[in-house]
């Protein structure tokens, strides 16, 4: 659904490519995840996929990038708003219109549809988001969990096969997370979207992803494969992970649950050993 074809971005006169080596593809109805250490060019290949990168930053795409067969490099992102709808990390800095109901229409207003099929997709939008109740709140007065929410509804409407997201939740509490989280699972399950998301909260998404693309350093190439795969290898990963690799555990225990089923063992082998006095803890893994 998503294809890159040896593909690297070089911002402006910079002297290396942001990212290079890019060469893959996520299938149609996957949510995929793509991780890697801040400034690594998550939000480049994200860019790149919505036709971002390289029409409206600038900079030199080489390689190729095709989204459902349409080539990035001919379809500005206004051609390509019917395949793949973009949510960034702070909706409110991209509501045009004030109410609930109203952002949801304004996606479509480009397409020339019909006023009754607006309505329609609407209405189907509302439900499937669980925003029926708040078709008249003004924006300014939503949650921040319900602003995502009708950022995903207002790329929706154009019924997009592929839901492109930069850090959505980041800014997010996981309550307010989860729930985002379970309207992408819903998409991806129901719908069958086609998700490729960027997260530094791994925690809160690593259990949802069926793969995962890591972008190990700057201009380093990408590597994919299963969640449990990659947190094997990745610099970025949850406390749980960490626990996991040092415990040797395989596979990898990916959520709190999966680690406490594995922990007995280690808990009967640990237990007659005193901690050692407390020194410098160990670095914990930053987030990306
Ligand atoms: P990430 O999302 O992983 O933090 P980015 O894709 O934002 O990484 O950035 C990758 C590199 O490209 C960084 O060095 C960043 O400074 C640079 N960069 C990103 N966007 C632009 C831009 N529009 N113009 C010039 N340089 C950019
Ligand atoms: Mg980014």
């Amino acid at each position: 659904m998503i294809r890159f074809e040896q593909v690297s971005v070089t911002y402006g006169d910079a002297a290396a490519p942001a990212v290079q080596g890019v060469d893959l593809t996520v299938p149609e109805g996957e949510l995929c995840l793509l991780v890697g250490p801040s400034g690594v060019g998550k939000s480049t290949v994200l860019n790149a996929v919505c036709g971002l990168v390289p029409h409206f930053t600038g900079g030199t795409l080489h390689g190729r990038v095709t989204v459902d067969g349409r080539d990035t490099r001919t379809h500005r992102p206004r051609e390509l708003a019917d395949v793949v709808g973009t949510v960034g990390q702070d909706p409110l800095a991209h509501f045009v219109t004030d109410t609930v109901e109203d952002e949801l229409a304004y996606g479509m207003e480009s397409l020339g549809l019909a006023p009754d099929v607006m309505r329609r997709r609407v209405e189907e939008t509302l439900d499937l988001l669980g925003l029926a109740g708040l078709r008249d709140r003004a924006l300014t007065t939503l949650s921040g969990g319900q602003m995502q929410r009708v950022a995903i509804g207002s790329v929706l409407t154009t019924h997009p096969k592929v839901l492109v997201l930069d850090e959505p939740t980041s800014a997010l509490d996981p309550a307010a997370a989860e729930e985002v989280l379970s309207v992408l699972q819903r998409l991806v399950h129901d719908l069958g979207t086609t998700v490729l998301l960027a997260e530094h909260r791994l925690e809160r998404v690593i259990q949802y992803a069926d793969q995962v693309i890591l972008l190990p350093a700057p201009g380093a190439p990408p590597v994919m494969g299963s969640p449990s795969e990659i947190m094997a290898i990745s610099p970025v990963h949850p406390p749980v992970v960490a626990l996991g690799r040092l415990a040797q555990w395989s596979p990898l225990p990916l959520t709190v649950r999966d680690a406490r089923r594995r922990a007995a063992p280690l808990r009967d082998h640990l237990r007659d050993r005193t901690p050692p006095p407390a020194g410098r803890p160990e670095p914990a893994p930053g987030p990306g």
